[in-house]
């Protein structure tokens, strides 16, 4: 059997409050290793409570989410931090790197928490970074590249640890078309070479680019394209 990297089953996941906002209902979805799956919606569908959920910063409300095999809602605190550490890179729209830093060490920064010595970070980071075409920058502060480069920063600083899976928030919504294109075709690379990718999206453009689409509408899944692996 295919490995699966996340597996939500049954989830529904609710704010409290009076009356409590269910943001996610009866939710099934199961990534396979080697997949690359846009979940997409407008505004208020779900996207980010389902992103939380797979990125272990918040826990079902019931149903069971697994992660590398992991049920998070069985994790303490600390062993759930220790699993994104190891399993998921993240890439969000506002890419979140540090300024004043070089696009090596806010790569080499994605294995901070797992004890890497410096080194071996830095050679990591010099890897992934030749990975997004961006070996010629390793050492220009974040803060001097253009936005499409600083995404491609942010991406190889999710893909430095080789996690089981990468979470992209909007990937390209910070970015103009041609730069938005560009971060899509190197997502796609990626997925090519065996990248596991869940892209969270409210662009059609982007959830037309990848394999598989699942579409959520008022908390539930209402289209699933199927599995491509
Ligand atoms: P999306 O990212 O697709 O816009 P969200 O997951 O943010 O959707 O929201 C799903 C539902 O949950 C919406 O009805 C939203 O208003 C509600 N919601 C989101 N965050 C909170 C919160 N912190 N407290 C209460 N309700 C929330
Ligand atoms: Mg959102």
């Amino acid at each position: 059997m295919t490995d699966s990297v996340l597996c939500l089953e049954n989830v529904g996941h609710a704010y409290p409050g009076t009356p409590p906002v269910e943001s996610l209902r009866s939710v099934d979805l199961t990534v396979l290793a080697g997949e690359m799956v846009a979940v997409a919606g407008p505004s208020g569908s779900g996207k980010t409570t389902l992103l939380n959920l797979a990125a272990g910063l918040d826990r079902p409300t019931t149903g069971s989410v697994r992660l590398a095999g992991h049920a998070i809602e069985s994790l303490s605190d600390r062993r759930l931090s220790g699993l994104r550490a190891y399993a998921l890179g993240v890439v969000f729209q506002q890419f979140f790197l540090l300024d004043q830093l070089s696009a090596v060490d806010n790569v080499a920064n994605g294995l901070l928490y797992r004890g890497v010595p410096t080194r071996e970070r830095r050679r990591a980071a010099a890897e992934a970074l030749d990975r997004v075409g961006l070996g010629h920058r390793a050492g220009h502060p974040a803060g001097k590249l253009s936005g499409g480069e600083r995404q491609r920063v942010a991406i190889a600083r999710a893909l430095v640890g080789r996690p089981a899976l990468i979470l992209a928030d909007e990937p390209t919504g910070n970015l103009d078309s041609a730069n938005g294109a560009q971060i899509l075709d190197l997502l796609r690379d990626l997925h090519a070479g065996g990248v596991t990718l869940l892209i969270i999206t409210h662009d059609a453009t982007v959830a037309a680019a990848c394999p598989r689409r699942v579409d959520l509408r008022d908390g539930r899944i209402v289209a699933d394209t199927g599995r491509t692996e």
